[in-house]
């Protein structure tokens, strides 16, 4: 039998962790498309919802291919358990929607993925749940914030689009004091780059939508922390309003997870190569890279995370029509609001991913109409930073 305890480096986790072969001893992770499952007698049924024998029951509660997905996550994270669910928001909304209760506080950092923005600041106010926003940055915003009890912090290191790093220590630190769990979105940096868990974060949430799969096919988010909280809190709350993860997009998530190592690698030095290439050119007014040396935080950044990751944010000049001039003029790299693929994306963060939370929070933001937010694929890099070159010979005019 494969021996798939977590003492191997992650390289191997990525590959075996968690996998559970059939009776069939089929190499690859078995996918268990079926949403039922059927007992050898009336009793085996009743022992299995009494809890006195272990027995899958209904795909909506736990599936063989979900759960081999969740394992191989949980070793590579360190954590002692994991969910998985439909979509990266799901996993956001569970873990948030299952702990909090009217009258509680949470504290987020204002830098956070559009939606994730608007359950905080809309959805969570609806049942009575008082929510505050932070500059990420602050710490005396966040140490003056947590100065009451709060329930959840929420917080996202690099953030998107602007690529800030938020002090997960520190954090944490003053959010334990104020009686809160800490929740990072741990999206941008993957579970290969940056560990939350180990700068004291509780729990730990992905859309698997990115860079796990990595190759754009299938939604998928998850779940990490505490055996005790996801089995207690998270777990009858997903159980119960039903937001899980198809096998189907499970099954490709497992085979997104066996080349994620290999894949951030090549994506992590061709971005470092495009944001090395943007910042020497006319034209270019800014670029955001983490472990870059002109990023304003990349002691911080380099101290949290082992490589930058693969998006490179940066600012053109002449706002919206200059961005919207070099984006219309490439040939390679695609418009998306997606990141995390194979292929090149870039995106133009004010009119899209970020048009609803207005102006005035995008000010707040740094989001100005000049700022492109690029996510670095798999292509050849001198055909990426090409393309960029086209495209900034068009922006000039
Ligand atoms: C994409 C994304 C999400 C939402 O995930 P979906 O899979 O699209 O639901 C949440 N947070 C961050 C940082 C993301 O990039």
């Amino acid at each position: 039998m494969t021996d798939t305890s977590p003492q191997f480096r992650p390289a191997t986790l990525l590959v075996h962790g968690g996998q559970e072969r059939s009776q069939f001893g089929e190499t690859s992770e078995a996918l268990f498309f079926t949403s039922g499952f059927v007992y050898d007698s009336a009793d085996q049924a009743e022992r299995t919802f009494l809890g006195t024998e272990q027995h899958y029951q209904y795909s909506r509660f736990g599936n063989p291919t979900v759960r081999m997905f969740e394992q191989r996550l949980a070793l590579l994270e360190g954590a002692e358990e994991c969910r998985a669910t439909a979509s990266g928001m799901a996993a956001v909304h569970a873990a948030l929607l299952s702990h909090l209760k009217a009258g509680d506080r949470i504290v987020a950092a204002r830098a956070l993925f559009g939606s994730c923005h608007w359950i905080v600041s809309t959805l969570l106010p609806r049942y009575g749940i008082e929510s505050v926003f932070v500059d990420g940055g602050d710490l005396a915003a966040w140490k003056e914030a947590l100065s009451k009890p709060a329930a959840m912090v929420l917080l996202e290191t690099p953030s998107n689009p602007m690529l800030d790093i938020v002090d997960m220590k520190a954090v944490c630190d003053l959010a334990h004091g104020a009686g809160a769990l800490v929740v990072v979105d741990n999206v941008f940096a993957t579970p290969l780059l940056q560990k939350p868990l180990t700068f004291g974060a509780d729990i730990v949430v992905y859309s698997c939508t990115k860079h796990i799969d990595g190759q754009g096919r299938a939604l998928g988010g998850a779940v990490l922390g505490p055996r005790k909280w996801i089995e207690d809190v998270l777990q009858p709350f997903i159980r119960n309003t039903g937001p899980a993860l198809s096998p189907f997009n499970a099954w490709v998530l497992i085979k997104g997870l066996e080349t994620l190592a290999l894949r951030l690698e090549a994506g992590c030095r061709a971005a470092e190569t495009v944001a090395e290439f943007l910042a020497g050119q006319p034209g270019i007014r800014r670029v955001w890279y983490p472990n870059r040396a002109d990023h304003a935080q990349r002691a911080l950044a380099m101290a949290q995370m082992s490589r930058g990751g693969t998006l490179v944010t940066f600012e053109v000049e002449g706002g919206k029509e200059a961005a919207f001039r070099m984006m219309n003029a490439f040939r390679l790299v695609a418009v998306s609001n997606n990141l995390g693929d194979s292929k090149s994306l870039a995106t133009h963060p004010a009119t899209t991913t970020h048009m609803r939370i207005g102006a005035e929070e995008r000010a707040k933001l740094g989001i100005t109409d000049g700022v492109i937010r690029l996510s670095v694929g798999l292509e050849d890099v001198a055909d990426i930073t090409d393309d960029l070159a086209r495209g900034l010979a068009a922006m000039r005019g």
